[in-house]
């Protein structure tokens, strides 16, 4: 059995591989993100591609990997910061009580960091469902 045993069940490996490789395509990644929501090894995917890119660089990220553009996948590698304020404005929210501002002042990010944090929380969410 070999690590990479996952990637027989890819859907990507079904269909034109182009669409997970949108750059300067202008078609962008909608389709492709729908079908890797749906994908049978989308998490091993995510770890594989974490593993892969560790903290390279936007510009050395290319395509979408388990549903995630090179800037979110950016956006959860090694920003531990950034990450760890992610999880403080996502823990403040699920206990309730507070607004955005709050929020926003708990985590010392600008409001619309906060904002910006649910929507994709919530996106993510959705196309986990
Ligand atoms: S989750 Fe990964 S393996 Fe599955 S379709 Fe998307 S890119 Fe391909």
């Amino acid at each position: 059995m070999s690590r990479y045993d996952w990637m027989e069940d890819a859907r990507c490996a079904q269909i034109d591989p182009d669409l997970w490789h949108a750059e300067g395509s202008g078609h962008g990644y909608t389709e492709a993100e729908q079908i890797c929501a749906r994908c049978p090894v989308l998490q091993q995917c995510a770890d594989h591609t974490a593993r892969l890119e560790g903290n390279a660089s936007k510009r050395e990220r290319h395509g979408l990997w388990a549903g995630q553009s090179p800037r979110d996948r950016l956006a959860r590698s090694g920003h531990v910061t950034r990450e760890s304020k992610h999880d403080v404005i996502l823990r403040l929210t699920a206990r309730g009580g507070m607004d955005a501002y709050e929020i926003a002042k708990v985590a010392e990010v600008d409001v619309r960091t906060v904002w910006r944090v649910l929507r994709n929380h919530r996106d993510q969410m959705r196309k986990a469902a």
